[in-house]
């Protein structure tokens, strides 16, 4: 059995299919006649941006608008001036053939991408990387694996998928991928969940023992691969397989439903977005409002900042689907491990410890602050907006970017602009400092939200992105949970509103302990959202109090976890 990182949820039972992408071989070519070799090259270019238009568009029309985005990005490679201008450029200088100046010019950009570090740049390295084969492709006259035509059954195996290989997937055909390279967020795990094929990805040394026919079971949940499985594995998980889609359509009869539990005590269960289009998805399975937008992705995949207007007509675009519902968004949080390369941020020591999220936004009042908060001012006439601060420590940043929303608001007072008056500014409670003065917090801040996946972090000491320690990284740690247990009680004491949008809000053996400790709201992914309405109302937070106590008298991460497990089975 093989261990990978689960990307897209589902069980895969199938053949493997061997997607080796042939590897080019491109060799160094004078050529006399540079002009003409220019034109081979452009001929070779506009094929490519018809190629990537194409599947844009059936990407568009099969999956999603926001997945053909993907391949919106390739066009914006191709059609970048610089870009091909230096291509261009190195043919006419040089005089090389097209297949080796575009070697060298998009690996010198990929190659300087990666170097970046962070994974928004990797992302685009792989993008640029794409490209350059794909135009080297047309100019050799090779076929690309024709992906979109494989067996039915077939479980595609690579050591890597680009993003246009798995937008020109069917998934009439393929029930899993596994791959040996790639993260939950990269832009093929993002397809692979679009298009609801089981993934894993991260699985190492997979292609060396792979071949063409194995019998393959993927778990997209767990991340486990079997490579020729015994037939009691097969029958188990094929099983697992039948469970996993009656599961899913049973949770149908949820939507509409309230989010109440057996003995009355309403919660809400809202959802985590990153850019206005993910709203869909939210009312697709009934999302009570939008407790986390992540702002920064407005930010990102761009070089120059969003103004004020872009960034009003997103927060607008969100309130007004939302129509009357709660949307938390969230100000900025870059800075530490989220670069954006055109703010021109030096890299930290210490990112998760550095200059990031409210630290660098009070820093930055008038180019960055500012237009958001006001932004977000504005778009709050439309509809239930309430701002969320991110990384607050101390009661100071809170205070400051409060009077910042209040000098704002004045100002928007005096030129006649509407905005919600009684406009709702809360905070992530996402620090150990902030947890430990949380009962300071909640006499001044309206509304908490656990940030689990920081507050875990800070609590444990560990990186929540290293894999070496990733063994102390739980939020089942008696640590974080009396963290967890205090901030709601301090929130509750004061009669605001606490949430939780860490990962840990949509996790089964979390949910019953947060219902017990007094949680209001629950924020996770919009596919989430349906089974932990389920699960809430199957409890009464009565009966929930007993295993809290219980849980909260372990000493040790496992035994929490082992006794959270069983109660969960048990039901
Ligand atoms: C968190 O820290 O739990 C959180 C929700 O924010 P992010 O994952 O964006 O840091
Ligand atoms: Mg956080």
């Amino acid at each position: 059995m093989y261990n990978g990182t689960g990307a897209s949820s589902g069980i895969g039972i199938g053949k493997a299919v061997i997607v080796e992408d042939v590897q080019l071989v491109i060799t160094r070519q004078e050529v006399a006649d540079t002009g003409s070799e220019v034109q081979r090259f452009k001929g070779a270019l506009d094929q490519a941006i018809l190629d990537t238009e194409r599947l844009a568009e059936d990407l568009a029309t099969r999956v999603g608008e926001k997945e053909a985005e993907i391949m919106q990005g390739h066009m914006m490679l191709l059609g970048d001036p610089m870009l091909t201008g230096e291509i261009e450029n190195a043919i006419k200088n040089e005089k090389v053939n097209s297949e080796f100046a575009i070697e060298n010019v998009c690996n010198m950009y990929a190659d300087m991408f990666a170097s970046m570090g962070d994974e928004l740049m990797q992302q685009r390295a792989t993008d640029m990387r794409d490209i350059k084969t794909r135009m080297q492709k047309i100019l050799m006259g090779i076929q690309s694996v024709d992906i979109s035509a494989l067996p039915e059954g077939s479980i595609i195996v690579a050591k890597d998928l680009t993003p246009s290989m798995t937008a020109g997937i069917n998934p009439a055909n393929v029930t899993g991928i596994v791959t040996e390279l790639g993260g939950r967020t990269s832009h093929s795990a993002i397809l692979a969940r679009a298009l609801e094929i089981p993934a894993v990805v991260a699985v190492g040394g997979v292609m060396d023992n792979v071949k063409d026919g194995d019998s393959i079971v993927l778990d997209g949940t767990t991340g486990e691969v079997f490579v020729n499985p015994e037939a009691a594995v097969k029958a188990q998980y094929e099983e697992k397989r039948e469970q996993f889609l009656k599961e899913k359509k049973e949770l149908e009869q949820y939507i509409g439903k309230p989010s109440v539990t057996k003995d009355g005590v309403q919660v809400e269960i809202v959802a985590n977005i990153g850019k206005p289009e993910d709203v869909d998805k939210v009312l697709q399975y009934d999302g009570e409002g939008i407790g986390l937008f992540r702002t920064e992705f407005l930010f990102m995949d761009r070089n120059a900042m969003p103004t004020e207007e872009e960034q009003f007509e997103a927060y607008k675009k969100v309130a007004v689907a939302m129509n009357g519902k709660p949307v938390i968004i969230r100000t900025l949080d870059i800075g530490g491990d989220k670069e954006i390369p055109y703010m021109g941020l030096e890299k930290d020591e210490n990112p998760f410890l550095g200059y990031r999220a409210i630290r660098f936004c009070l820093d930055r009042k008038e180019d960055i602050y500012k237009p958001q908060l006001r932004a977000l001012l504005r778009a709050s006439a439309f509809g239930n907006i309430r701002i969320m601060i991110p990384l607050v420590t101390c009661i100071d940043e809170y205070r400051e970017a409060r009077a910042l929303v209040e000098e704002l608001k004045a100002e928007l007072d005096g030129k006649g602009i509407a905005y919600k008056k009684d406009i709702q500014v809360g905070i992530m409670v996402e620090t150990a400092a902030a947890s430990l003065i949380a009962d300071i917090f909640a006499k001044e801040a309206d509304f908490f939200s656990i940030g689990t996946n920081d507050l875990t972090q800070y609590t444990m000491s560990v990186d929540r992105g290293n894999k070496k320690i990733s063994y102390l990284y739980s939020t089942f740690n008696p640590a974080v949970l009396r963290s967890i247990r205090h901030i709601i009680a301090c929130g509750r004491a004061e009669g605001i509103m606490v949430g939780m949008c860490g990962e840990a809000a949509s996790d089964p053996m979390m949910i019953p302990l947060l219902l017990a400790f007094g949680l209001n709201e629950f924020s996770m992914s919009a596919s989430a959202i349906l089974k932990a309405r389920k699960m809430v109302t199957e409890y009464s937070v009565e009966e929930l109090k007993a295993v809290a106590d219980k849980a909260m008298s372990f000493a040790t991460t496992a035994e929490v976890e082992q006794y959270m497990r069983e109660f969960v089975e048990k039901r």
